[in-house]
């Protein structure tokens, strides 16, 4: 099979391809893995991203790691020559405030196991933040993959979680990739770790692969389902998410999977490239048809 590949395979025929790719208007991309690895862009993603403008087409960065705010990736992004605007970016924490405004409006007090960094954004969105020491209880529980996590932080959260108010996860990762010597222990170890303790799972668990991450990008934009793609570096996010959005899903083989992976999944992601270069080749022979 490896030798085989050469630039992308996918379940659909030729024609099909190009007609997906013919409809869309907007290109959602997960980063590490995708766009860079590490803190080393990847020497196509320029290009591609100007290619996407030239040809009318919007594209917006979406993470599952709430660690960093908005203007902290906007700042990586920067160092590494792209541009970007506020509302191209898009993380678990934005789309967790998003959440709660729309579906929960009268919550005004939380309580956030979150870096500093995801409290200020909470704050800046008009949320009330409880201290673990609180006496007053708060309207709900947020709990996120929290680099500056301690053990009265996360035994409030437990309790919290015992008390039945309404309790949302940020992000389903166990791990977030690491190249050092460590486990960065994330969000689905915590909810677990709170589930052991207690006996409740999150309400809900926010970001990829569920489809809400997606449903800002079209509320913004105006778009349908079938208008966007979804590349990432992970089918159980990434494609899962496009694919549970009806969006177009595109795997890409720059990060953490692997083409026998790929191949071997079920079901097949509607596209897998080799990066998001190849991707943008589709994109660009399905607009000169
Ligand atoms: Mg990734």
């Amino acid at each position: 099979m490896e030798q085989k590949f050469d630039r992308y395979i996918t379940p659909m025929t030729h024609d099909e391809l190009l007609a997906a790719c013919r409809r869309i208007r907007h290109v959602a991309l997960d980063m590490d893995g995708t766009i860079y690895m590490g803190s080393t862009l990847f020497p196509f993603t320029k290009d591609f991203l100007a290619m996407l403008t030239a040809n009318g087409i919007g594209y917006s960065f979406l993470t599952n790691n709430p660690t960093r705010s908005i203007d902290d990736y906007l700042a990586k992004l920067a160092r590494l020559g792209i541009e970007a605007d506020h509302d191209q970016m898009y993380t678990t924490a934005v789309a967790t405030i998003d959440y709660i405004k729309e579906k929960m409006p009268d919550v005004k007090t939380l309580y956030v196991v979150g870096t500093p960094s995801m409290e200020a954004e909470f704050r800046a969105a008009g949320f009330e933040l409880t201290e673990p020491d609180a006496k007053e209880m708060p309207q709900c529980l947020v709990v996120a993959f929290d680099t500056t996590l301690t053990y009265p932080k996360l035994c409030r959260a437990a309790y919290l979680a015992s008390q039945g108010i309404p309790y949302i996860a940020t992000n389903p990762d166990r791990v977030c990739p690491t190249d050092q010597p460590t486990v960065l222990v994330d969000c689905g170890s915590l909810t677990t770790c709170i589930a052991h303790a207690t006996g409740r799972q999150p309400d809900i668990v926010i970001g990829k692969p569920n489809p809400d991450m997606l449903s800002g990008i079209m509320y913004r934009h105006g778009l349908k389902a079938n208008e966007i793609a979804m590349c990432g570096d992970r089918i159980y996010t990434d494609v899962a998410m496009a694919q549970n959005a009806g969006a177009l899903g595109v795997l890409v083989l720059s990060g953490e999977t692997t083409l026998d992976t790929a191949v071997n999944s079920d079901p097949n992601p509607p596209i897998t490239a080799r990066d998001i270069a190849v991707f943008g080749e589709l994109l660009l022979e399905a607009r000169q048809q």
